[in-house]
């Protein structure tokens, strides 16, 4: 998912269409604005992209300095508009609306005992939580003090970003597990957002990252931070390898550098005689690239990509995964024929992707097709806000890699170690989530 803030400026919310559209990449299923006027929050959310859902007129009812965003893609809840982001309530002190990036692990356990206090939820999301812990908290009098109280209670990846009727909270949970960047906005105000890649579309320069632990309260018309956690550093490595936008700079690095710099890694781990290094666009272009410059072996875009159709991961069923992997790539023939292929893609998660290129280059003449992966083999799910499917999915919890080389029909397959992904990022590896590739969950 992806969330943004805007405060102080005249056009909040249209800013933040402009921010969800840039970072519509995080989430396709649904997209929601919030905004305030000092006087009443409005929302308007539904499912679908965020330029089909937002129409000129939503402009006029999303009035006020102040407003906030989210793009969904589920992780926790359901595919409906009920769990549409950001969620609105009115409550004791008034009105509040909530976006959240990211996935409570303790969220079954909070939801129980509310119900059990009375409590009544209207979706599945672990958003919801949020809300009913920040009303019933009576001993507190003011709305911060309540949010703080809150969110010590949730467990988990959240950034988050809080919209009162005059007010605007942006958290990143201790562990910094999703990113969230501040910036100035040139024609006024400020922005928070999930990747810097919204900065650029609305005219906002970086100022800097919300810290792990870190709460920033917007309150007439200044900014005040303190640090409400102590900081765990845990950031998501696979930000960097799939999630963020190559555009964007993610706790505080440039995506497109670190993605090429993990193919020139790769190229050193896992060389491979070949005629050509082809990307699987778009998550493998930025590391073929490197693969290419470190092997010396030339790059081609040998395998089309068509626009129209979106990421195929997100795809409920695997029928239709199939078929749009299909609808999605298709082989540049006379390029292929007859060569030796690297094939450079950013992940295997279930093998469907990888199957179907190795298939669909074999069938279109190459002699040989080598798959590299710039990461390591995912063999565990993601608790804290990526849609990774469950253990038994996943093909590299059950098979070697010489066992998915073989169900994908590839002549090899290899994938980045950990060592060199910490080597392409250059920074400390404690800072940083591997569970997925490596079982260490920072929170269970
Ligand atoms: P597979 O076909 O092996 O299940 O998935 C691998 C493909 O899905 C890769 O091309 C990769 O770019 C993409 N992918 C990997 N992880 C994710 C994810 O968490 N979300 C989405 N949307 N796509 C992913
Ligand atoms: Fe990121 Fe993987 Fe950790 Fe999830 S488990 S936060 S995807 S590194
Ligand atoms: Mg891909």
């Amino acid at each position: 998912c992806s969330v943004v803030g805007i405060y102080g400026n005249e056009n909040a919310s249209k800013l933040c269409f402009y921010s969800l559209f840039a970072m519509q990449h995080r989430g396709q299923e649904a997209a929601g604005i919030s905004s305030s006027d000092g006087i009443h929050i409005k929302t308007v959310k539904d499912r679908g992209l965020v330029t089909q859902i937002f129409k000129e007129e939503h402009f006029n009812i999303l009035k006020g300095n102040m407003a906030i965003g989210h793009t969904r893609y589920s992780t926790a809840g359901d595919d409906s508009i009920l769990d549409a982001q950001p969620v609105f309530a009115r409550y004791g002190l008034g009105e509040i609306s909530i976006a959240h990036n990211g996935n409570l692990v303790n969220a079954k356990e909070i939801r129980d005992e509310l119900i059990k206090i009375g409590a009544i939820f209207q979706s599945n999301m672990d958003t919801e939580n949020l809300i009913h812990l920040i009303a019933k908290n009576h001993q507190k009098p003011t709305l911060k003090e309540r949010i703080i109280d809150a969110v010590k209670k949730i467990k988990g990846a959240f950034s988050l970003v809080i919209l009162s009727r005059t007010k605007m909270f942006a958290i990143r949970d201790p562990f910094g597990f999703r990113p969230l960047s501040l910036g100035k906005i040139k024609s006024g105000g400020y922005i928070v957002a999930s990747e810097t890649c919204a900065f650029e579309l609305v005219g906002a320069e970086f100022i800097r990252d919300i810290k792990p632990g870190e709460m920033i309260t917007f309150e007439n018309g200044e900014l005040k931070s303190e640090m409400i956690f102590n900081p765990t550093p845990k950031q998501c490595i696979f930000e960097y390898i799939y999630f963020a936008r190559p555009d964007s700079n993610i706790f505080g690095k440039n995506v497109y550098s670190i993605r090429k710099q993990m193919g020139r890694e790769l190229a050193k781990e896992m060389p491979v005689e070949a005629d050509m290094v082809v990307p699987v666009p778009d998550s493998g272009v930025a590391a073929a690239l490197g693969y290419s410059e470190e092997s010396g072996i030339p790059f081609e875009m040998a395998i089309m990509r068509n626009h129209y159709v979106g990421r195929t991961f997100i795809e409920p069923t695997q029928e239709i995964r199939d078929l749009k992997v299909k609808m999605k790539l298709s082989p540049i023939k006379h390029k292929i024929e007859g060569k030796r292929l690297v094939v450079i893609d950013d992940s295997i998660v279930r093998g469907t992707t990888s199957r179907r290129i190795v298939r669909m280059l074999k069938e279109a003449g190459a002699k040989e097709v080598h798959m590299r992966i710039a990461s390591p083999a995912t063999t565990g799910p993601c608790y804290y806000g990526v849609d990774t499917p469950t253990k038994e999915e996943l093909i590299a919890s059950r098979l070697s890699t010489d066992e998915i080389a073989k169900y994908i029909e590839a002549d090899s397959l290899a994938y980045l170690s950990i060592d060199g992904l910490v080597r392409a990022v250059k920074d400390k590896k404690e800072n940083y989530c591997f569970a997925c590739f490596d079982g260490n969950y920072p929170i269970l």
